[in-house]
């Protein structure tokens, strides 16, 4: 898991609305390199004129147009990585940053030698950076999460949409606040987005077609767990994905790639084989304990009754709702 610091500029209001990072796709410089190395997970600190807003990758960068708001000087073509966005009421002036943590010395870091800011849109944040701003503006998953993005539903029971912390109540009234949880889960993976990514086949998708995942399965995590959106939950089609890893035929390892447990045969296996050695997109520091148990899970009792029961009552709603029971 990295830091990353962005410079956004004029490009903010735009980048938050559309829940987005974005810059044109280069090598040189390296600020827009590091488009390319961020992965799900990562944390961002946000910066323009202030420290305005914190986020977190949901989306490995992917081949994007231009977006609405960006300097029309600069390619069509991109590079795009979706963030979830928490935005601070107030920016947070740069000169309240304490002026050890602005060195010059974090590799590709975003400071210069007088502790400014550097040019360049994306470069290397420390831990110590993030924690600083995370305290400053009080903790994790403030009710001033941002409210800018009003795309998806605004229906009760998900008021931290935005944040990767679900703060509503997930266990009194399984049926509606299980649905609630599912919801603001959804969002949390997809943002306002139309068309997302399988986190294991990798197609583009709209997200109709794109289920919200539990990795491991609900019923058998924490509380603490099913409110970490980071770690509980990947985006799966439904076009084979979701139903081969719910089932256990496929698992992911420890190394984060997609693999085969248990005897398919036929069509079935044909399916099952384009997935197999792919890099799961979801796979990070936060889900890696969550692949574990399904892993084990799949391994230990094969086509796990468990894992198969989890699967099957779909009429109704999503498995989750089911799995409440
Ligand atoms: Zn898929």
């Amino acid at each position: 898991m990295a830091v990353w610091w962005v410079n956004q500029g004029s490009t903010f209001a735009a980048s938050v609305k559309q829940e987005l990072l974005w810059s044109p796709d280069s090598a040189v410089p390296s600020h827009w390199r590091h488009m390319r190395e961020v992965q799900v997970g990562d944390l961002v600190i946000h910066y323009a004129q202030g420290v305005r807003a914190l986020g977190v990758v949901i989306a490995d960068a992917r081949g994007w147009p231009r977006p609405k708001g960006f300097n029309s000087d600069w390619d069509d073509a991109g590079l795009m990585v979706r963030v979830d966005y928490r935005v601070f009421d107030d920016p947070i002036p740069l000169a309240e940053m304490p002026v050890e943590l602005r060195t010059d010395q974090i590799f590709e870091g975003p400071f210069n030698k007088n502790h400014g800011v550097k040019q360049g849109y994306l470069w290397a944040a420390t831990t110590e950076i993030y924690d600083w701003v995370l305290e400053r503006v009080g903790g994790p998953a403030p009710a001033a999460a941002d409210g800018s993005s009003g795309g998806g539903s605004t229906g009760p029971g998900q008021p931290e949409g935005q944040t990767h912390h679900y703060s509503g109540t997930v266990d009194v009234v399984f049926e509606g606040v299980a649905r609630g949880e599912q919801a603001a889960l959804r969002r949390f993976l997809f943002g306002t987005a139309t068309v997302a990514e399988c986190a294991v086949c990798g197609r583009l998708l709209p997200v109709s077609l794109l289920r919200a995942a539990h990795i491991k399965r609900r019923s058998a995590c924490s509380d603490d767990e099913r409110r970490d959106f980071r770690a509980v939950a990947m985006p799966a089609c439904v076009l084979g994905c979701d139903a081969l890893f719910e089932l256990g035929w496929i698992s992911v390892d420890g190394a984060g790639v997609v693999v085969a447990v248990g005897e398919l045969s036929g069509d079935a296996e044909a399916a099952r084989a384009l997935l197999i050695g792919r890099t799961c997109k979801a796979f990070s520091d936060w889900t890696a304990p969550h692949f574990a148990w399904h892993l084990s899970k799949a391994s230990d009792s094969g086509l796990s009754p468990e894992l198969v029961a989890m699967a099957l009552p779909e009429g109704a709603g999503s498995p989750e709702v089911e799995l409440a029971r």
